[in-house]
C-alpha cells in the first residue's frame, strides 16, 4: 500500500504520485481511469474484493505551472545520490561550485555538485583539471520526471511504461 498511485494527466503526461485513498475516490467519482492494477494483489473489504490501482489517468487535463526541480542544495544532493562527486564519499557533503564563483562560475545544476568537506577544501579555488580531481558524472539538470522515477525510491514496474515514453522529452 506504500509505494503509492501514478497520477497522469489526460494526455499520459505523469502528475505525481498520489496515495491509494485518494485514487479510489478520483476512480470512484469518476474523476480519473485505472489504467493499470498492481500484478497479484487485491484489495478486500467485508464484502468486496478490489483491484489495487497501480497508474490512473485523470478525464481532464490539469494546467500546471513550471514542473522542473527547484535548484536547491537539497536536491542536487538527490541527484548526486548523496555523494561525492569526485571521490564518492557520502560524508561531510558540502557543494561545490566546479567552476569556481571567483573565477565566474555560477549557481546552477551544471556547475553545481556534491562533494565532500575534503575534497572541497583540497580543490579550493581552482577546476577540477587545476586540482587534479575528475568528475565521476558529467552533471545534469534533473527533470521532474526523474526525480520521479529515480528518486522516488519506490517505483512500481508498473509505471515504467509511462515514465519511460516521457522521458525523451
Ligand atoms: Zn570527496
Amino acid at each position: 500500500m506504500s509505494k503509492g498511485v501514478l497520477l497522469l494527466n489526460q494526455d499520459y503526461s505523469p502528475l505525481t504520485i498520489c496515495s491509494m485513498e485518494k485514487a479510489f475516490i478520483l476512480v470512484f467519482l469518476k474523476k480519473a481511469e485505472l489504467l493499470s492494477e498492481v500484478e497479484d494483489q487485491m484489495i478486500r473489504t467485508v464484502t468486496r474484493v478490489y483491484p489495487m490501482p497501480a497508474v490512473i489517468r485523470l478525464f481532464n487535463y490539469i494546467h500546471l505551472p513550471y514542473r522542473g526541480v527547484v535548484l536547491t542544495r537539497q536536491n542536487i544532493f538527490k541527484r548526486d545520490r548523496f555523494s561525492c562527486q569526485y571521490c564518492g564519499s557520502g560524508k561531510n557533503l558540502t557543494l561545490d561550485h566546479i567552476v569556481p564563483r571567483s573565477k565566474g562560475g555560477k549557481s546552477s545544476w551544471m556547475n553545481l555538485v556534491t562533494a565532500c568537506r575534503r575534497c572541497n577544501t583540497t580543490k579550493g579555488d581552482r577546476t577540477p583539471e587545476e586540482a587534479g580531481l575528475l568528475l565521476k558524472d558529467q552533471p545534469h539538470k534533473p527533470t521532474y520526471l526523474m526525480f520521479l522515477r529515480d528518486y522516488s525510491g519506490s517505483v512500481r514496474k508498473e509505471w515504467m511504461p509511462f515514465l519511460q515514453t516521457r522521458v525523451k522529452t
